[in-house]
């Protein structure tokens, strides 16, 4: 038996390792994590402007890849963004490759230098020991054997600290153009300081880049944990146990709903419900009627327009969703409102078209219903008949 021996420390991705680098103050572009092109999309829509869209794998040389591209519209941004997710990437270093489940979309920046900087530990040494190299972009490998002089290299004593005067010393060893000098010295600090907070084994920034408007900003991040000094950090040893789950946690809150609002399972039944404990229920009347749910998606109180439309995209992003079933119990909300806002949700060329069931209960339900029935949809009074229709769409039966 082949067993695969994770190796020690904790790598992070690079959203993850700029988040970490936004706690000391290191400047990293705007942008937002994504794990869904629907969610891309989103984002440019409501931020016009160029943007960088880049596939969060652990594997490095991403660009080369073909896992960096550019978007200057929201249109543009969705197309790229499905034909990323998905995508298995590959490169010399990781041949069997690996895929990409998430997005990272930043503000595309004007590049007038790209530099490197690193933090390791010298085992030797015994010290932390930061290289700096005007040659960011590319590979530092391949600087270090063609052209090492290019690497000015320095080794903090950790007793004594940073200093600024190490940063200033590096940018001139470096030869790092004029632009990088006011900021790099602070910055180093800070990277010194993640260094030693959060027990790293390697923070590299490359590039990190001189804009031509002359910010100095960390465009990639890689950082490495060492495990033994996770305990300092419990917020980020939750990170890597999530994995699986987490991205449907950032797909509820990309739309603007909490955490735990949205899960998938292995069905062909999408289902939107107001209340864990309606949406528990569904996926029961599911079961009973023969089918299983896809995902569900608890949309929480007051049933706005804006947000039925997101989480029928959401829910619907999902390809094993073959119908849907709405579960809304109105209460005082009404129902002809709660009716006209799934019509416009679903109106439109922008979303995908599966077959719909709707269960509205509640004030002015009669009306809500006349209004789904009118507009093409399956209204229904009861949640086993709605789970009975959903369960027969989705098997193409009905
Ligand atoms: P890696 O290939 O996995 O190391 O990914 P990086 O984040 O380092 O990006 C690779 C390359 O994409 C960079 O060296 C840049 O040349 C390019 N790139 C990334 N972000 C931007 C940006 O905002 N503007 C421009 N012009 N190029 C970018
Ligand atoms: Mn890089």
């Amino acid at each position: 038996m082949v067993c695969k021996i994770p190796e020690p420390g904790m790598k992070l991705m690079e959203y993850q390792g700029k988040d970490l680098f936004r706690r000391v103050g290191i400047p990293t572009p705007s942008g937002v994590f994504a794990t869904t092109a629907a969610g891309v999309k989103d984002y440019i829509a409501g931020h016009p402007g160029s943007w960088v869209i880049k596939s969060q794998v652990m594997m490095g040389g991403r660009g080369k890849a073909g896992g960096i591209k550019f978007a200057d519209d929201a249109a543009q941004g969705e197309t790229l963004a499905r034909e990323l997710i998905g995508k298995v990437l590959k490169s010399i270093q990781n041949p069997d490759g690996e895929e990409v489940k998430s997005l990272l979309v930043e503000e595309k920046v004007d590049i007038a230098s790209e530099a490197y900087v690193s933090i390791t530990i010298d085992r030797a040494a015994k010290k932390p020991v930061v290289l700096v190299t005007a040659q960011g972009g590319m590979d530092v490998e391949e600087v270090a054997e063609h052209n090492p002089e290019a690497i000015a290299k320095y080794w903090i004593d950790p007793a004594a600290g940073y200093a600024p005067f190490i940063g200033r010393r590096l940018a001139f060893a470096a030869k790092l153009p004029e632009g990088y000098r006011k900021a790099f010295p602070a910055l180093l600090g800070a990277l010194y300081t993640l260094f030693m907070e959060y027990g790293a084994n390697l923070v590299e920034i490359n590039p990190l880049v001189l804009t031509r408007d002359g910010r100095v900003i960390a465009s990639d991040a890689k950082v490495d944990l060492d495990d033994n000094g996770l305990y300092k950090h419990p917020d980020i040893a939750e990170w890597n146990k999530q994995s699986p789950a987490d991205e449907d946690q950032a797909a509820a809150v990309a739309i603007g709903l909490g955490m735990s609002n949205y899960a998938k399972f292995d069905g062909t039944v999408g289902i939107i419900a107001n209340g864990a404990g309606l949406g528990m229920g569904t996926m029961d009347a599911i079961r009973s009627a023969g089918g299983e749910a896809a995902n569900f998606l608890d949309i929480g109180g007051g049933a706005q327009a804006a947000l039925v439309k997101k989480s029928y995209n959401l829910v619907t992003s999902d390809p094993k969703v073959r119908a849907m079933f709405i579960n809304i119990f109105g209460g005082i909300t009404r129902g002809d409102q709660v009716a006209k806002g799934i019509v416009e949700a679903v109106a439109g060329d922008d979303v995908r078209k599966v077959p719909l069931v709707v269960r509205l209960t509640g004030t002015n339900a009669e009306e809500g219903r006349a209004i789904l029935a009118e507009a093409g949809f399956v209204p229904v009074e009861t949640m086993d008949e709605g789970a009975a229709r959903a369960v027969a769409l989705a098997q193409g039966a009905a």
